[in-house]
C-alpha cells in the first residue's frame, strides 16, 4: 500500500509538530489537569472524533481549494479530456451577481476517507464530447 506508507511518512516528518497541535487542544479543552473527575470516556471519545473529522474536513477544503485556484497554470496532461484526450475549455465562472444577495456557487462535495470535502473549483468543457469535468481528478462531473 504505496498511498498508507506515503501518509505515515508525512506524518512521521511532521510529528513533533502534530504533537504540539494535539497538547494545544488538550489545554484549551480541558486544562492543565485534565477533564473533571467523572467524565465519561465515551464523551471524550466523542470530542476527540469530532475535531479530528472537523481537521480532516477542514484539511481537504484548503488543499483542494488550493489547488483549484492554480488551475489555470496546470500542466498540459491535465487540459485534456479524460475521454476523448482532446483539448479542453475552462468553463467561465457565472458573472457575478449584482445584487450581494445572491448566494455563490455551490461547492464541489465529494465524501472521502477523511470526510466530507467541500471546495470551488472550474469546470473545463470537452466540445468534441459535449460534456464538462473537473481537472483535479480527470473524471466527468455533473
Ligand atoms: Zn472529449
Amino acid at each position: 500500500m504505496a498511498r498508507a506508507a506515503k501518509a505515515t511518512t508525512v506524518v512521521d516528518e511532521i510529528q513533533n509538530y502534530l504533537n504540539g497541535v494535539a497538547k494545544s487542544l488538550v489545554d484549551r479543552l480541558y486544562g492543565p489537569n485534565g477533564p473533571a473527575w467523572g467524565t465519561r470516556l465515551s464523551e471524550l471519545e466523542a470530542t476527540v472524533v469530532a475535531i479530528r473529522q472537523h481537521l480532516s474536513e477542514r484539511m481537504l477544503h484548503d488543499v483542494l481549494q488550493r489547488q483549484a485556484a492554480t488551475v489555470d497554470e496546470r500542466p498540459e496532461a491535465f487540459r485534456a479530456c479524460p475521454s476523448c484526450g482532446q483539448a479542453v475549455e475552462r468553463v467561465p465562472a457565472p458573472a457575478p451577481a449584482p445584487s450581494t444577495d445572491s448566494p455563490p456557487p455551490d461547492p464541489r462535495r465529494l465524501d472521502t476517507l477523511g470526510g466530507a470535502a467541500q471546495w470551488h473549483e472550474p469546470e473545463c468543457y470537452c466540445r468534441k464530447c459535449r460534456r464538462s469535468f473537473f481537472p483535479s481528478v480527470q473524471e466527468f462531473g455533473p
